[in-house]
């Protein structure tokens, strides 16, 4: 864990992304890497579309939410007022929800089984239209946790691109809680690195300066910019 303070709900959003940004810059720096390649992604699940907004006016332009509903009800009329928004979906999705996902979300992040990539590529070939596309690895092969396993990882994304001929720009992960991240981020970084797919999604409030180490280019980060959600 690093020092952030997680269990503040404080809501002073544009102090905590301007503290986020520093801590993007100094990651970026120790590792020799460029702060534009990485890209926050604001977790805004659970938090009302006024909260949101403020992240919005501060500037940030990408999103992530974790539920098809929930995010129908908020983006449309956030959309509205900031055209430009990117949103990501990084939670589960049925099959019965892909038409609906894919007109409300930019980017899925979680393809993480082959019925799924099916209804993705069935909906492309039906109506043209399909997200950009993460798969997400199940790097600590957590039964309870949705993903791909390391070892099934090369058949899929094969299977997804080869055979399905769908938009895989990019690979995510959410380490087991209660481990050290780092070698998860390199797993998915080996991955990646193996299949040219540039885009690597991981990292969250509690450890995306590590992330950054590990080469992630998109850190999704809740708590710390927004505060707690209040389950
Ligand atoms: C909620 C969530 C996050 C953000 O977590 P924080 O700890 O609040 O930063 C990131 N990724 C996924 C997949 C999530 O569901």
């Amino acid at each position: 864990m690093s020092d952030h303070d997680l269990s503040s709900g404080n809501s002073d959003v544009a102090q905590n992304l301007r503290d986020i940004q520093d801590n993007i810059n100094a990651a970026c720096k120790a590792a020799d890497r460029d702060p534009t390649s990485v890209t926050l992604v604001c977790v805004s699940k659970n938090h009302a579309a006024d909260h949101v907004r403020t992240a919005l006016v501060e500037g940030r332009r990408v999103f992530g939410e974790n539920r098809v509903q929930e995010a129908a009800g908020k983006w449309p009329g956030l959309r509205d007022e900031f055209p430009d928004v990117e949103l990501h979906l990084i939670g589960p999705l049925q099959t019965n929800k892909v038409k609906d996902a894919a007109r409300l979300f930019d980017v899925i992040e979680t393809v993480d089984r082959p019925k799924l990539a099916r209804a993705l590529a069935k909906h492309r070939d039906t109506t043209g239209e399909c997200p950009d596309l993460f798969i997400q690895i199940n790097t600590g092969e957590e039964p309870q946790k949705a993903g791909i396993a390391p070892n099934d990882a090369d058949e899929f994304i094969a299977m997804c691109r080869d055979e399905l001929n769908l938009p895989i720009t990019g690979l995510m992960c959410i380490p087991p809680v209660d481990e050290e991240p780092a070698p998860h981020f390199l797993l998915l970084g080996k991955i990646a690195d193996r299949h040219g797919i540039a885009i690597r999604s991981m990292g969250m409030s509690s450890d995306y300066e590590a992330a950054i180490r590990f080469g992630a280019t998109h850190i999704r980060v809740g708590t710390a910019i927004f505060g707690s959600r209040g389950y």
